[in-house]
């Protein structure tokens, strides 16, 4: 299998220019005005125009971008990872490095709630977490940073336990109501403590996804807070509308729209946080592997779901997969296009056939776009992706 398991940053200087639309991912400034960049090693030294950059000096390396638009990369803030690259829910090998061919470089577990008899004891769930955590660390399919170790909230945890996976370098908590605790008030007890240790926490919304998770309404949602209203389009199964509504105007927290959910439900949220000013709540995940299959296009599809039938213009909903997903996760090193962010970067054009004079045009249209490269810490981990359809332009590596 052409799995990498070492990523490493890429060494030196790299130079990007041509670069035809520079999204920034920030839905403040979801374009720049730029058409260049340098990155010094892994990182984004420089955003600019061609006139205001530095030459490139010897042994650098320079890409002409042949006016494709560029990304930051994506994230998916919903997967369920459980060893390796190998999902036991299709039985699948190779999904995390299909998925870099989607333009994803960073994913976040949601709870590796698949593993095969998945522990529910205190002290199993503890060693489960820190070792999956401690596993996709060392180990990144396609060179994507796995952010994995995601202990599903079970009965007995205490917050000793919380302070304890979290000094081992967890960070994230699965999904609540995937396990025995499918209350409120315990919920809210357990999350609470696993904030305090500076862990990001979600709450599955809607009905069971899986034999042995329960349906979780928004009462449950509003009472135990979690960081992430996990799927509130559903995972699949989405709540009645009224109820996801009073989710989105009585909390004050992240809502993610999923690939794997209900996409009325999804545009439903779409609309009412551009209604209500609250672009800034919404964030973006796939919820894969799942019962609907592996979808490594699955951002960018939702991307285009929600930008060709929703009311938002496709630079903006950009934003949700990229820096709101930073913003919400607290991965402020990457997600955006700035300088000092890591060089995660994804080079983009409207696909060969597609309608649309542009990239953006065409996702307006609803054809997802083509993948020509795609870069994590600089180092270029694919050139013209074999899962897209294929992009008009490509970019071009002219020296180094
Ligand atoms: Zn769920």
């Amino acid at each position: 299998m052409a799995t990498e398991s070492q990523a490493s940053a890429a060494a030196g200087r790299t130079h990007i220019r041509n670069i035809g639309l520079m999204l920034g991912g920030d839905l403040a400034q979801p374009v720049l005005d730029a058409d260049s960049l340098l990155l010094d090693g892994g990182t984004i030294a420089r955003i600019g125009r061609a006139a205001d950059m530095p030459a490139p000096g010897p042994g650098d390396r320079v890409i002409d971008a042949q006016g494709c638009a560029v990304c930051p990369g994506l994230i998916d803030n919903h997967v369920h990872t459980v060893a390796g690259d190998w999902t036991p829910r299709q039985n699948q090998l190779g999904w995390i490095e299909s998925t870099m061919h989607g333009g994803v470089t960073t994913i976040i577990s949601a709870g590796e709630a698949h593993y095969p008899g998945r522990p529910r004891d205190p002290v199993g769930v503890k060693a489960l977490a820190i070792a999956a955590q401690r596993s996709f660390a060392a180990f990144r399919p396609g060179g994507v940073k796995v952010i994995a170790g995601a202990p599903v909230p079970e009965e007995g945890l205490t917050e000793d336990d919380f302070r304890e996976m979290a000094a081992a370098g967890v960070t994230v908590v699965g999904e609540l109501g995937l396990g025995k605790v499918k209350d409120g008030p315990t919920g809210r007890l357990m999350l609470g403590w696993a904030r305090r240790y500076g862990m990001t926490t979600m709450t599955h919304t809607g009905g069971p996804s899986i034999p042995g998770s329960g349906l979780i309404g928004a009462d449950v949602v509003l009472e135990a807070d979690a960081d992430v209203v996990a799927h509130v389009n559903g995972g699949p199964t989405a709540l009645p509308d009224a109820e996801i509504l009073r989710i989105c105007r009585d909390g004050t927290r992240a809502l993610e729209i999923v690939h794997n959910g209900n996409l009325r439900t999804g545009l439903m949220v779409l609309e009412w946080a551009r209604g209500n000013d609250a672009l800034g709540r919404v964030t973006m995940g796939t919820d894969g592997p799942a019962g609907s299959g592996v979808q490594p296009l699955g951002i960018l599809r939702t991307i285009t779901h929600l930008a060709s039938l929703g009311r938002v213009a496709p630079e903006l909903v950009f934003c949700l997969a990229t820096g709101n997903n930073a913003r919400v996760r607290r991965l402020h090193d990457r997600g955006l296009i700035a300088v000092g962010r890591a060089a995660d970067l994804v080079f983009l054009d409207k696909a060969e056939g597609s309608a649309g004079a542009t990239v953006l045009e065409a996702v307006a249209e609803g054809n997802i776009p083509g993948i020509g490269m795609v870069m994590i810490d600089g180092a270029i981990r694919t050139h013209r992706s074999r899962n897209t359809p294929p992009a008009h332009r490509v970019p071009e590596v002219v020296a180094g």
